[in-house]
């Protein structure tokens, strides 16, 4: 916590309310798609921070392939010293099933009524938001981000267009008018075709991750044999 009883990422004396991005998702392995995201989305929406929250157990995919710790540990190492990112992890600290409904509603607690928060998704996750536990409580907690991934293109499913109606704004200035409830879909400048899916493949395969990742993550992984088949 930083003197204002915000979050240390927050280091401002302005009188405009913060503005703060969570992405949320498994990082398994983080990546540069994950990383410049995140940096580009703090840019285009001029926020205070972005907050990456890795999930403790995602409710809808498989288990992880490598430990929770491991997988922060490695986000740290990928965020190294870049300003505005932080690895934040909340969701690690919390027993159960990692809701982003409850890791949003902490975030606003600490942030309060005013603030602008963000819900971060590349296109390949937002599709599925209609299933997500308690979607409603999303929009009534943050505005929720699109970000555009080259790789992921498919249409909206029917229940999606429903719980979207009425939300979508164009522009950052919409969005910026009010703490929560809205939808934009931005499409960043470096759009990038990485996927943990694919890396995790080419690490068990002994093939080269280079330039995939930082290369503080891949040193890391690579020495300590995460990922490597049997
Ligand atoms: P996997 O391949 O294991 O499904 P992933 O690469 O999609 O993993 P996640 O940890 O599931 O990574 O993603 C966390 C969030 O980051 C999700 O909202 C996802 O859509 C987004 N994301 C992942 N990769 C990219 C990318 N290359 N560009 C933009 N957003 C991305």
């Amino acid at each position: 916590m930083s003197r204002s009883g915000l979050p240390a990422s927050i280091d401002r004396a302005g009188s405009s309310p913060p503005r703060l991005a969570m992405l949320g998702g498994t990082f398994d392995p983080v990546h540069l798609g994950h990383l410049r995201s995140a940096v580009e989305l703090r840019e285009a929406l001029d926020l205070d921070c972005v907050h990456m929250v890795p999930a403790a157990m995602p409710p809808l995919r498989g288990e992880p392939s490598v430990s929770a710790a491991d997988r922060l540990a490695l986000l740290r190492l990928g965020i190294g010293d870049t300003p505005g990112l932080v690895a934040d992890p909340r969701e690690l600290e919390r027993d159960g099933p990692s809701y982003t409904a409850d890791t949003l509603a902490s975030l606003r607690r600490e942030l309060g009524a005013e603030a602008r928060l963000i819900m971060a998704l590349g296109h390949d996750a937002f599709l599925r938001l209609a299933d997500w536990h308690e979607p409603e409580r999303l929009f009534a907690l943050a505005h929720v981000v699109v970000v555009d991934r080259p790789d992921h293109q498919a249409a909206l499913p029917e229940k999606l267009v429903e719980l979207l109606e009425g939300r979508e704004v164009e522009e950052r200035a919409a969005l910026m008018a009010r703490p929560a409830g809205q939808l934009l879909r931005l499409r960043l400048p470096s759009r990038m075709a990485i996927s943990a899916t694919e890396v995790r493949r080419r690490l068990s395969a002994g093939r080269s991750v280079r330039y995939l990742l930082p290369e503080a993550v891949e040193a890391h992984l690579l020495s300590r044999g995460l990922y490597r088949r049997g």
